[in-house]
């Protein structure tokens, strides 16, 4: 699911060039770009077009790192970026969604009228300019029935709507994933100060008790320089 679902949104940004390329990314980080040219039958110059504009929606992240054997030329390394391209498919499937919505609001509030010669379809107010004759061909044009129109759209919001559910999941494990991640590290950044934090007290206190002997010692030799005056 999650494959196919980067596919699309990749193939939304770069269109039919992007196959292979999530195929490529899923599964590795650090992906060499002459590796993906390769891969996808490119040449460079076309791989890194392709690769700045998913950069450009954040969608994939770089990294640089000089070559010494191309005399200190730097090679790219690139990266895809999960969440970002899973949000982003995500807003975009939701912005569909509204559009249709809102289609289907007009089908059911407005009149259409249609010319069946030549199968063109007219809002209330053109029709009504053309005094509901077709301004192309001269035939009546008659009241449209939109109830197929709006079944057809309330079905396509509805497939939408089941993708954006499975996005929604998906979207939320790979959120739950980067939190514990987040909270593994802040434990052992915990566990790695308090460890410091006790060797540091350690250190002290065996300072503190130096510190304490040689006073006594040095008590200890005031007293008896002074009983001997
Ligand atoms: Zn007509």
């Amino acid at each position: 699911m999650r494959v196919e679902l980067l596919k699309e949104i990749i193939h939304s940004v770069i269109g039919e060039k992007s196959r292979g390329l999530v195929d490529l990314l899923v599964d590795n980080k650090n992906v060499n770009e002459f590796i993906i040219a390769k891969k996808l039958s490119l040449n460079i110059n076309q791989t890194r077009n392709l690769l700045y504009k998913l950069l450009e929606e954040g969608l994939v992240s770089v990294t640089r790192k000089k070559n010494k054997k191309k005399g200190g030329w730097y090679d790219h390394f690139w990266t895809l970026n999960l969440e970002k391209s899973i949000f982003k498919f995500k807003s975009n499937l939701m912005k569909k969604i509204e559009h249709l919505n809102q289609l289907a609001h007009a089908r059911r509030d407005n009149r259409y009228y249609l010319c069946e010669t030549c199968e063109t379809e007219y809002g209330e107010e053109d029709a009504l300019t053309h005094e509901y004759t077709c301004p192309e061909c001269g035939t009546l044009l008659i009241l449209k029935d939109n109830t197929k129109d709006i079944v057809a759209l309330e079905k396509e919001v509805a497939k939408l709507e089941r993708i954006l559910l499975e996005v929604n999941e998906e979207h939320s494990e790979l959120m739950e994933k980067g939190q514990k991640v987040k909270e593994r590290k802040l434990r052992f950044e915990e566990r790695k100060k308090k460890k410091e934090r006790e060797v540091k007290k350690k250190e002290r206190d065996k300072l503190k008790m130096s510190s304490v002997k040689g006073k006594k010692v040095e008590t200890k030799k005031n007293t008896s320089s002074r009983k001997k005056k």
